[in-house]
């Protein structure tokens, strides 16, 4: 069987603490927060990274992107930064396609 985490968390078979969920999208806060408000969204459907979107998956995208929009705004995040590792180099460390959301301190350009 194919074993991802973040297809469990999205699943419920990993307890997470979950900041939205709808029937493409769950988003939940980060294990090892950077920032003072760190959370990550999710395509339910296991994609692997960015590298792995394609002109037939990529509406999941378009959404996750209204629902960081949606959940910063409701989590008063007027300033924030959104991030997505793509392999080993970038530090992505779960290969099921995430974006990172952080806000609530400064933050520093380039990101190292
Ligand atoms: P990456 O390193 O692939 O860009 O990001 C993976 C993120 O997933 C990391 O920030 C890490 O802290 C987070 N993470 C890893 N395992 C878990 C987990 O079991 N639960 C939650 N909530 N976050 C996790
Ligand atoms: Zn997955």
């Amino acid at each position: 069987m194919f074993d991802c985490l973040f297809c469990k968390i999205a699943a419920g078979e990993i307890p997470s603490n979950k900041v939205y969920e709808d029937e493409t999208v769950y988003a939940f806060y980060d294990i090892d927060p950077q920032a003072p408000t760190h959370f990550l969204v999710i395509p339910k459907d296991h994609i692997g990274s960015v590298a792995e979107v394609t002109p037939e998956n990529a509406a999941v995208v378009a959404h996750i992107f209204a629902v960081i929009a949606k959940v910063a705004r409701d989590l008063g995040l007027a300033s924030y930064r959104v991030v997505s590792n793509i392999g080993e180099q970038a530090g992505q460390s779960v290969h099921h396609l995430h974006f990172h959301v952080l806000g609530g301190r400064d933050m520093t350009w380039p990101p190292g």
